[in-house]
């Protein structure tokens, strides 16, 4: 009721019985866009465009954030890497034909049956130039231009040719380029400011007639798919004819229930005759009939929304503004004019209804619902990369705290075994010690054995002996040597192999088990042979031997016997007081010369007395003895001195010098070897501390690497289980991103599509 007064009103004060051709710029219609059924498609098309906007940052976010993710963490598949680039290329062509998603209305019918009118009563302005002499063969489609400026555009052309009024527009589509392109289409483009249709996004598609040679299939084809309101103009002087049946029947084949309304046109002319309510009800069944019965579109009760009577030549009339100084050249209206205006304002309301429900669903719908597609499947693919990385990032923490505790586990060990084998080695190195020690005191005891071993010929000859003493000091050495190794060496190294072998298993434990695996190529445990360092031949360098004849009742040997060796030296050298000391000869030792000569001068010196200065005891002392015994005994005495003289004398063979010279050696050897004792038990002490500490070094030193790899290990996990938890952040944000995303499609889905 309100619309009918509304257009009363605006008809009245605008009625004109003539159509006016006038500059389109001074046009400037009354419009009131707010509660147009068409704001629903806008609205959706804005919401769709937004949300496509966010899932297009969403994706690319997210497509980087995958891309950046470093493949060495093995948290991104391959699948998920290759499938992520191809939802970018989805949503920017997607969001190209939402840019470019219109609510589309496409006018067919016979030449001259008044479609161009129509689209000019819709537009409520002559834009379409309309009668007989201005038909054309190509389809003029009339959209929005966001500028004021209205031009015209051939399909595939991007020249754009202004128009200044409808005269110019008749003109250039009658023009050989556009005359020339049949079936193409001409976009006119007219300021969506106006007209309220543009400003909301309908294009309306006027097509040539139907009834001239029309290749309906390619029609269709080109420029029926994407409709969603197809209008019948049809003239209500006659019938539906065979071609427009044809072409709906096509139409209806190719899309599913296309919404189809049928206006029957020119009612004016049929105004005040007699038959025209009955006429109108045949045309009413017959148009009902064909959208239910033959194309089965609709059901009955909504074919009588689709069908209306009216006339748009009226309805352009009444709405064009004419200029006041324009002269009024339209013709009267005819009687009842104001209920066909009412049917031509019902129809435009059913279509707005019809066509914004129908492309909101038929448009966004399937936007909506591929959107929520490449949404979900982002947001699995990011709910995998933050499942992964958590899952990586535990057992990133896990293994980390298994090798930090290791670590800890290995230097405390290390701490309590390097105790225990530096106890151990010292140990070792004393038992050896001990062992060379005692061995030795032991080899010294019987080194008599030793030297009458040696069988080698000798003589006296100062030649001969010398060769015989460098040949029994070796004899000696390598005797000596041989005897220790024998006493000794197996024990010790026994102990050393077992302190060995008792280090290297306790400390290769706290090693991985590629390393332990490998401790037996690398000789831990290195052979080694224990030597005792015997170096005789220095150290008997200043063995002097005496193998003179030596009367055992002689002066000195008597000394010797009863005052020792050193008494008889002081009591020689008591004598030899007053008498200047001889020097000691070039070449030898001082303390030999002491020794040796002291003695001789010694004894030249006492001997020398007896003449001299104890003559006169002597001679007393014999002439008691004399006196008291008698010279028989005393002959016999001298007779048995002599004998005994020349007994010693004779026996004074090589064989005796041999033993002798033994004898002195070995007393020689012996005194100085004693003094080798404790040189050599420490010296192979400190050869077994070598030994066993070079095992423990090495062993300390593969530990100490395994340390280093350790703690390597442990920085490199901290690294890692740093980067899992930024990714699982990110993830996380783009991943609920992406819920909200959903979110947004279900709500639209919710308000614009299945609200219906
Ligand atoms: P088209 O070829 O289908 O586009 O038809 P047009 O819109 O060009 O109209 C052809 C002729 O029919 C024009 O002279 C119009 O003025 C006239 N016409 C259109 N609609 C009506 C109408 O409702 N009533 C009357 N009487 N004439 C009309």
């Amino acid at each position: 009721m309100n619309t009918m007064s509304g257009y009363l009103q605006r008809s009245g004060s605008s009625r004109s019985n003539s159509v006016v051709s006038k500059p389109f710029s001074s046009m400037d219609p009354d419009i009131n866009h707010s509660s147009t059924p068409l704001r629903l498609f806008v609205d959706a098309k804005k919401k769709v465009n937004n949300i496509y906007n966010e899932m297009a940052t969403h994706v690319d976010e997210s497509t980087s954030f995958i891309k950046g993710v470093p493949e060495d963490l093995g948290v991104v598949s391959t699948d998920v890497n290759t499938k992520i680039e191809t939802f970018a290329a989805q949503v920017e062509g997607i969001r190209e034909v939402l840019a470019r998603d219109h609510m589309k209305v496409a006018f067919f019918g016979r030449t001259s049956n008044g479609k161009s009118t129509v689209v000019n009563a819709m537009l409520r302005d002559k834009v379409l130039p309309s009668g007989i002499g201005h038909t054309t063969d190509c389809f003029l489609s009339v959209e929005g231009s966001e500028t004021d400026e209205a031009y015209l555009q051939i399909q595939d052309s991007s020249e754009r040719m202004s128009i200044k009024s409808v005269g110019q527009l008749a003109h250039a589509l009658h023009s050989e380029r556009i005359a020339n392109h049949q079936n193409t289409i001409v976009h006119i483009f007219w300021p969506k400011s106006r007209c309220h249709l543009l400003q909301n996004d309908v294009i309306l598609l006027d097509s040539p007639g139907i009834d001239v040679e029309p290749n309906l299939d390619e029609w269709i084809d080109k420029h029926c798919m994407d409709a969603d309101v197809f209008v019948l103009v049809s003239n209500a002087e006659s019938t539906l004819m065979r071609t427009e049946k044809s072409f709906f029947h096509k139409v209806s084949e190719r899309l599913s229930k296309p919404n189809i309304f049928i206006l029957n046109n020119r009612w004016d002319a049929s105004a005040g005759e007699e038959y025209s309510e009955a006429v109108k009800q045949q045309h009413m069944e017959r148009d009902v009939k064909f959208l239910v019965e033959e194309l089965k579109v609709i059901t009955e009760q909504e074919a009588e929304d689709r069908v209306f009577f009216v006339s748009a030549k009226e309805a352009l009339i009444t709405r064009t503004p004419k200029a006041p100084s324009t002269p009024d050249s339209s013709g009267p209206l005819a009687e009842g004019y104001q209920a066909r205006l009412f049917a031509f304002e019902n129809f435009e309301r059913q279509f707005e209804e019809c066509i914004s429900h129908t492309a909101v669903k038929t448009k966004f719908e399937q936007h909506a619902k591929k959107g929520m597609q490449i949404v979900s499947c982002v947001q699995g693919m990011l709910d995998e990369v933050h499942n992964t990385a958590s899952t990586k990032r535990s057992s990133c923490i896990e293994k980390r705290k298994d090798q930090h505790d290791r670590l800890e586990y290995i230097t405390q060990q290390l701490k309590v075994l390097s105790m225990e084998c530096k106890d151990k080695i010292k140990e070792t190195a004393e038992l050896g010690e001990t062992k060379v020690s005692a061995a030795m005191t032991d080899e010294i005891r019987k080194l008599s054995t030793l030297v009458d071993q040696f069988d080698k010929s000798f003589h006296s000859d100062p030649l001969v002996i010398k060769i015989y003493k460098e040949e029994l000091q070796k004899h000696l050495e390598s005797g000596l040597g041989r005897n220790l190794d024998q006493r000794c060496s197996g024990e010790v190294m026994k102990a050393v192999d077992v302190v060995q072998t008792e280090m290297t298993d306790n400390m290769s434990a706290l090693l991985p088990d590629e390393v332990r695996a490998n401790i037996g190529g690398m000789q831990l445990r290195r052979r080694f042979d224990l030597s005792y360092r015997l170096d005789c031949q220095h150290l008997f360098s200043d063995f002097r031997e005496n193998v003179d004849f030596q009367f055992s009742l002689g002066l000195t040997s008597l000394m010797n016997r009863f005052l020792g060796p050193k008494g008889t030296t002081a009591a020689m050298l008591g004598f030899a007081n007053v008498i200047p000391r001889p020097m000691p000869p070039a070449g030898l030792p001082p303390a030999a010369a002491t020794n040796q000569d002291e003695l001789a001068v010694a004894v030249m010196t006492g001997l020398a007395s007896l003449t001299s200065k104890t003559s006169v005891g002597l001679t007393l002392v014999i002439g008691i003895v004399w006196k008291a015994v008698g010279w028989r005994l005393l002959a016999v005495s001298g007779s048995l001195y002599g004998l005994v003289y020349v007994y010693e004398r004779l026996t004074w063979t090589n064989r005796a010098k041999e033993r002798a010279f033994k004898k002195q050696f070995v007393s020689y050897a012996s005194e100085k070897l004693q003094l080798l004792v404790n040189f050599t038990s420490s010296n192979l002490s400190h050869q077994i501390q070598q030994e066993l500490s070079g095992t423990y070094a090495r062993l300390c030193m593969e530990i100490e690497t395994t340390k280093d790899n350790l703690h390597k290990e442990i920085v490199a996990l901290e690294d890692e289980s740093q980067k899992l938890d930024s990714i699982m952040a990110k993830s996380k944000v783009l991943r609920n991103k992406a819920g909200w995303l959903d979110n947004e499609l279900g709500r639209f889905m919710e308000k614009y599509i299945k609200e219906e």
